[in-house]
């Protein structure tokens, strides 16, 4: 029986239970004082997800705000280049303030509003999340703060200055790494001491229940889309969908439509640093354990204590402990499987993709790239591959120019 279970596709809709799992993962993990938060929070969002005029109007914004829909892009010259499948790019990075994250920015901005909160706080690692964050509460006049490393605040002083100019109040934190860890901690202190009139617009699919399932909903409409464009586009679903996997967000909105579609593959790609080896990268899969951090059960990098691991990467957007929670459900069901790309590949792919398409697309995307030219000469020319553009690469270009040692 269990054997046979792991075959069949998944009822995505039976997920999370009521207490938030997903499985053995997910969960409320937070002190007392944020349990009647998340209780609201989840009760106001049970009644949001259901109203049509909420549904109409977060697709208003969607549209007129954020630029949906966005295109399915087929990739002819990669294609070319590696003989194989067929690549179609979903073309994410062309969302306004440069990637998916606005689809889950607008949609808890526009239920913060609902519940008669006037304030907003976020966290952000390299400040794609802060920015989308800044341009919602802008959008909708609600007041925000920004909580950012102090050496992510050094690294990404121009996502600095965006917020600020959207009216965002951006504060550092000092304390350990100085990087997003940290700033999770500051804005969960912070909902503590002001949970009343504050909605916390956590940004990705992790943290405590409903987050998770939240942020994955207001991705959905990425595989929606992808659905009904390669139906029109092709005539049939297609064989393999790959998307990058930092918490999960982008790959879980991705995949959510074909998680019952047996005959497509779906594969997620974390950071895999400058190798698998403790400390130089951030593939949960690769070493990391069951463990609770920031709220959520899940797949975590850490030593033998407990501690959470140092991690590495190019890329940011994908450099963290933890898993989101639904990603570790269906790995374990061998529904959704899961690589790893390189700081070296990826920066390869990087120019590749540049120079081919004429689309430069973020680090964290580009490691969806990576492993999709591997798989599309792998695979027949009449398949199809459909790889998930999460984001643009403008936000990279001057980490970039220093990697390759370029003066700007
Ligand atoms: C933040 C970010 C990611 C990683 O976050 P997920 O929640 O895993 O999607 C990936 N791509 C881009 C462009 C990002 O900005």
């Amino acid at each position: 029986m269990p054997a046979a279970a792991t075959q069949s596709p998944v009822d995505r809709f039976s997920l999370p239970d009521s207490g938030g799992h997903f499985g053995p993962y997910g969960g409320v993990f937070v002190p007392e004082t944020l349990m009647t938060a998340l209780q609201e929070l989840g009760a106001a969002y049970e009644v949001a997800r259901n109203d049509p005029a909420f549904q109409q109007e977060l697709r208003h914004h969607l549209k007129e705000f954020a630029g949906r829909p966005t295109e399915l892009y087929f990739a002819e010259r990669l294609t070319q280049h590696c003989g194989g499948a067929k690549i179609y790019l979903k073309r994410e990075d062309l969302l306004h303030t440069g990637a998916h994250k606005i689809n889950n920015a607008l949609g808890q901005a526009l239920l913060a509003r609902r519940m008669g909160k006037k304030r907003v706080i976020a966290e952000t690692g390299a400040g794609q999340h802060g920015v989308a964050t800044a341009a919602v509460c802008a959008k909708f006049g609600l007041d925000c703060v920004v909580y950012m490393g102090a050496v992510d605040m050094e690294r990404q002083a121009l996502n600095v200055f965006r917020m600020r100019l959207m009216g965002a109040e951006v504060r550092g934190v000092e304390a350990g790494q100085k990087t997003l860890k940290e700033a999770i901690n500051e804005a969960m202190r912070d909902w503590v001491t002001n949970v009343r009139g504050t909605h916390y617009i956590l940004g990705s699919a992790l943290g405590s229940h409903p987050y998770p399932m939240m942020v994955r909903d207001f991705h959905r409409v990425i595989g929606r889309e992808v659905r009904e464009q390669i139906l029109a586009r092709e005539g049939r679903l297609p064989d393999e969908m790959i998307a990058c996997v930092g918490g999960g967000s982008n790959a879980i909105g991705f995949f959510f439509e074909f998680l019952e579609e047996a005959n497509v593959r779906l594969v997620g790609v974390e950071a895999g640093g400058r190798g698998i080896r403790r400390g130089d990268h951030a593939a949960r899969f690769e070493g990391g354990k069951l463990g609770v951090l920031q709220g959520c059960k899940t797949y975590i990098l850490q030593n033998d204590d407990g501690q959470i691991e140092l991690t590495h990467s190019v890329s940011a957007g994908l450099d963290y402990a933890a898993i989101g929670p639904e990603h570790a459900f269906y790995r374990d069901r061998n529904r959704i499987s899961f690589a790893y790309a390189c700081d070296d590949e990826v920066m390869e792919a990087f120019k590749l993709c540049s120079r081919l398409e004429g689309i430069i697309p973020a680090l964290e995307s580009t490691h969806a790239l990576v492993h999709g030219l591997k798989r599309a000469k792998e695979m027949r020319r009449d398949e199809i591959l459909v790889i998930n553009l999460s984001g643009r690469g403008d936000k990279d270009v001057q980490q970039v120019a220093k990697i390759l040692g370029v003066t700007l």
